[in-house]
Parts: C-alpha cells; sequence; structure tokens
C-alpha cells in the first residue's frame, strides 16, 4: 500500500534517532549507577543512615505529615505528594554514605517543595494523567491515521499526544533540579556534612539529574522523528 513508506524501511534514517535516544539514556544511567556506587564507598562522619537524614530534615523543616519508609529496588527513591509518603530504596535508607545522604536530603527537597506549594511541582502533578494518556494513544491515532489513507488530522493529533510526554519531562526538569538545591543548601546549613562531602553528595545529585536530561533528550529525538515521519505531507507512493 505504501511501498516507499520509509518506516517500513531497514534502513529508515530517523531510526538513527531512536538509538542515539536509547545511547545517551544508556549512559546517562550507568552514570549514576557508578557515581552513586562510588560515594556509597564514602561513610558520612555524622554516620545517620538516609533514614535517620531525610526523618531529621523532615523535622528540622517543620514537615509533620511526611512519612519515610523503605522500598525494594535500586535508586527507586521517591516522593509521592498524593500520599505524602518519602520512599528511600534499601541502598539509601540503611546506608551512612554522603551518596545515601544526599539522596535522601533530595528527597526531602521534594517534600519542602509540595509543603511550600512550589508552581513545578504542582504543574508536573496535573500533567502526570495528561501524559500517560497522551503516550498511551499516541502511536495508535498515528497508525489509523496512516492506515485509513493517511488521514493527517489523525496523525497530528497522534504526534501531539506524544507531545505531552515531552512536555512532563520538560516540566520535571526544574522540580529536580531545584529539589537537589534544596536538599545541598539544608546539607550545608544544617551542618550535617562537611565541605568535602557536600561535594561528594553535589556530584550524586548531578548525575541523578542528567538521567532526567537524558530521557527528556531521547522523548525530543523521538518526537522529532514522528515529525519527520509523519509531520505534514502526504505520502502518495
Ligand atoms: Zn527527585
Amino acid at each position: 500500500m505504501y511501498g516507499g513508506y520509509p518506516m517500513m524501511g531497514l534502513f529508515d534514517p530517523t531510526f538513527l534517532l531512536v538509538i542515539a535516544g536509547l545511547v545517551i539514556t544508556g549512559l546517562a544511567s550507568s552514570y549514576v549507577n557508578r557515581t552513586f556506587k562510588k560515594y556509597d564507598q564514602l561513610k558520612s562522619r555524622n554516620g545517620v543512615t538516609g533514614t535517620q537524614a531525610a526523618q531529621y530534615i523532615l523535622q528540622n523543616q517543620g514537615i509533620n505529615d511526611v512519612g519515610v519508609q523503605q522500598i525494594a529496588g535500586d535508586l527507586t527513591d521517591n516522593y509521592n505528594s498524593g500520599n505524602k509518603l518519602l520512599s528511600l530504596s534499601e541502598a539509601t535508607a540503611q546506608s551512612t554514605s554522603v551518596a545515601a545522604i544526599g539522596v535522601a536530603a533530595h528527597e526531602c527537597g521534594h517534600a519542602v517543595q509540595d509543603a511550600k506549594h512550589y508552581i513545578p511541582l504542582k504543574l508536573r502533578a496535573a500533567i502526570v494523567p495528561v501524559a500517560n494518556i497522551g503516550s498511551t494513544v499516541s502511536l495508535p491515532l498515528i497508525l489509523i491515521g496512516v492506515f485509513v489513507g493517511w488521514n493527517q488530522t489523525l496523525i497530528n493529533l497522534g504526534i501531539f499526544a506524544f507531545s505531552l510526554a515531552l512536555l512532563f519531562q520538560l516540566v520535571t526538569l526544574p522540580v529536580e533540579f531545584d529539589a537537589s538545591r534544596r536538599a545541598l543548601s539544608i546539607l550545608r546549613e544544617g551542618n550535617m556534612l562537611d565541605q568535602d562531602e557536600l561535594a561528594a553528595a553535589r556530584k550524586v545529585l548531578i548525575a541523578a539529574a542528567l538521567t532526567y536530561v537524558a530521557a527528556a533528550l531521547s522523548t525530543f529525538l523521538q518526537l522529532l522523528r514522528l515529525v519527520l515521519l509523519f509531520g505534514g505531507n502526504r505520502r502518495d507512493d
């Protein structure tokens, strides 16, 4: 039906964009794992665990409605503003390393954002359901648009739906950078880490932030590919 259709060819050059995205996210993910492992060897002089650091910071910041729990997995640490739970992975929760304390403080940074009604955090929470629907319906819309004889309206709707996933990842960036900035200043002002330990914690948090940049970049490359393949021009082969 669409004999010269580029997506069907083995040598679709836009597929290189997808490969580039996979390489970028793979590199970022291995970098954060390496950096965390490296600074997990560096035990903090104050000797508190990630869990203790989180509990201390929350109390210190006057946040009394957030629970701290331990969850399974590697670097699965997160803060959920819906149920006010700060979850730390085993490696973070039980370790006394500067890496663990840095990550725990970063999650506390999100709890502080929540307590202070930080706008980008609210915006991100509002975008989540929209972005989820967008990434679910995007490819089906594009494929239906192609197979009903290239319906550009359906195809454009699919591309727009995909762009909502990118929007979510872009809004995530200031939220993550801000949480790390708050974490480092809390650790410094509370004298929880010494100067050299703070520098190490900063490296871990920068590595973690890079994974979000990589994810956004990879999604952008996928969106670019969709636009190049399907955007605006009807192919009558
Ligand atoms: Zn975060």
